[in-house]
């Protein structure tokens, strides 16, 4: 071993006394408590019926499913929009996307915003406590000078800057898309238009190299992939193999890749010093039919307020500190990662910084009786307005006012509002209190005019 492990007979004591106490974890003190390296796989319009594990039929996921196997699958993880730079915002930040300027729609090639500087991302949270660094894959929060990954808290980056379909390859010679697709490494352009069969290869590889060199301190990879937003190509190894059709061979490519980096945890000796979550940064994109996912039983997809939109498949697996095969069913967001996070690195957030996201250790570490800290969850719509919220089991959507039991009726098909008009308009009420608190103190989003890269084609 090339790192000091944490100290193995001090967890097993404690371990042995917190089961003794009918406590289900071991609790270590800071000094004898290496951080955890961290590393999140980020996919891009996967849907919550997208995995086998999630119940899909012909979707073959061994390498996910044997992660849910050896981890916690939640089940109701949202993210905070259904759609891409916000909900990457707040997975970042720890913040509704409204918080720090980022909820109105995406970021396009042509587009002079992104995420301000001055926000804490979950990077730098974890540079300031040692950790190394990196992001492999597509950003999507601003391409100007002073707002790509390397300037928000990434040591390293290896990806491209905003959507796969943002770019010339997938349409005719003839068209009048005035933009191209660079891929960068660090702010240097390395190519244009790269071969997308081979993005998600691509950018694992680069994981992989990154914790190969990185494993003797703590480290924090992010691993947005590009796919499977449209428009989707797998490999030639995966091209054709999956009754799903090229979608089934894009999520398994996804799996493969997955497994791949497992096996470099495993291998290196780290993978129970390394907490590595799984999800997607919104729902399945349907309006692209078979090329589009599935969100299984929830209604809706990308873009939308119904739970296909914003409720994604999601597994943590952290060997000897998470249990393993096991469910979480509470409320967890995509917000809660920084803090949860955090707290487990030991790094400190500054108390004068609002966030939304709340510390779930206990949920992920499936405490009996453990309850989520969101005492109710708001929604926005793709611009940015408010649309929902859900309290307990109650979801209200405002226009045209819908009101839906998630536990009895987990599609939305069932609209009780004209039963519960006082509990509606108190959702309302909440709602709107809510989101004017947000809106008050929302931080802006970014203006640069300087350009790193010029997109146009
Ligand atoms: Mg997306």
């Amino acid at each position: 071993m090339r790192h000091p492990r944490p100290n193995s007979s001090a967890r097993l004591l404690a371990g042995l006394s917190a089961v003794l106490a009918g406590m289900v974890l071991p609790t270590a003190s800071a000094q004898e408590w290496r951080p955890p390296n961290v590393v999140i796989v980020f996919t891009d319009d996967q849907g919550y019926g997208d995995l086998s594990c999630q119940g899909h039929p012909t979707l073959h996921t061994p390498h996910l499913d044997a992660l849910a196997t050896r981890g916690v699958k939640l089940t109701q993880f949202y993210v905070a929009a259904p759609l891409c730079s916000p909900s990457r915002a707040a997975l970042l930040t720890g913040c509704y996307p409204k918080r720090v300027g980022m909820h109105r729609h995406v970021v396009f090639p042509g587009d002079d915003r992104g995420l301000a500087p001055s926000e804490v991302t979950l990077a730098e949270v974890l540079r300031a406590r040692g950790y190394a660094t990196a992001c492999f894959g597509k950003w999507h929060l601003g391409h100007r000078r002073g707002l790509l990954p390397t300037d928000q808290g990434f040591d390293e980056f290896f990806g491209v800057p905003y959507s796969n379909d943002m770019a010339q390859q997938h349409r005719r010679p003839d068209n009048d898309y005035p933009f191209r697709l660079p891929l960068l490494h660090g702010t240097e352009v390395v190519e244009w238009e790269p071969d997308q069969r081979l993005l998600t290869r691509r950018y694992t590889d680069a994981a992989i190299a990154f914790i190969e060199a990185h494993h003797d301190r703590p480290f924090f990879v992010y691993l947005p992939h590009s796919m499977p937003h449209i428009p989707i190509y797998a490999s030639d190894e995966f091209a054709g193999r999956s009754p799903r059709g090229l979608y089934g061979d894009v999520i398994e490519e996804i799996d493969a890749n997955v497994g791949r980096l497992v096996a470099t945890l495993d291998r290196l000796g780290v993978r129970d010093d390394t907490l590595l979550i799984f999800t997607s940064d919104n729902g399945p994109w349907l309006q692209f039919g078979e090329n589009g996912g599935s969100a299984g039983p929830l209604r809706g997809g990308k873009g939308t307020n119904w739970e296909g939109g914003q409720r994604e498949p999601a597994i943590a697996s952290w060997p000897g500190t998470l249990p393993e095969g096991a469910v979480c069913r509470e409320v967890v967001t995509s917000m809660d990662l920084l803090p949860t996070i955090a707290a487990w690195a030991g790094a400190a957030l500054d108390p004068e910084r609002t966030i939304d996201g709340h510390d779930v250790r206990a949920l992920l570490r499936c405490e009996p009786g453990a309850q989520s800290p969101t005492d109710a969850f708001l929604y926005y719509a793709s611009r940015g307005e408010l649309a929902g919220i859900r309290r307990g089991a109650w979801k209200l959507l405002l226009e045209p006012g819908e009101l839906y039991h998630l536990e009895h009726d987990i599609g939305e098909q069932r609209d009780v509002a004209a039963r519960h008009p006082e509990l509606c308009a108190e959702l309302r009420a909440l709602a709107l209190e809510r989101d004017a608190a947000i809106t008050a103190a929302a931080r802006p989003e970014a203006h640069v005019e300087e350009l790193v890269f010029d997109p146009r084609k």
